[in-house]
């Protein structure tokens, strides 16, 4: 499967507990994040991520043209629900894309933990 792993700042804590939770799960798949989720994941847990541009530098907008192009599978997206983003435009595409091509997409940790079991 192919995975995408994408974290608002506050969240990161919580996906690199996360990556590091799962990491013999998530190095059977291939991944790729947005640039700065990937690199601190890379940096924490040395799995091979393909890394896109940050975010707000069009890092969601890059992976949601990878949905609607067949290319993702599954989303592991840990959102901050407190706080503005400037790029909230884009957040909403790539939720909308993962709705319109019905790609699994999990916003917050509870979701996750529910989704990474059904990979084992
Ligand atoms: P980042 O982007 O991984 O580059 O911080 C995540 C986001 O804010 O969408």
């Amino acid at each position: 499967m192919i995975i995408a792993l994408i974290a608002h700042d506050k969240m990161k804590p919580e996906i690199l507990d996360f990556a590091r939770k799962y990491r013999e799960t998530l190095k059977k798949h291939t991944l790729v994040a947005t640039g700065t989720t990937g690199h601190k994941i890379i940096e924490a847990t040395g799995l091979n991520i393909t890394c896109f541009r940050s975010g707000p530098l069009g890092g969601d907008q890059e992976i949601g043209a990878a949905v609607a192009n067949g290319k993702i599978d599954l989303i592991f997206f840990f959102r901050d629900p407190l706080t503005a983003q400037p790029h909230e435009p884009d957040v909403s595409a790539l939720l909308r894309l993962s709705d319109v091509y019905k790609i699994p997409l999990a916003t917050n940790i509870s979701t996750a933990e529910l989704m990474v079991h059904s990979l084992h």
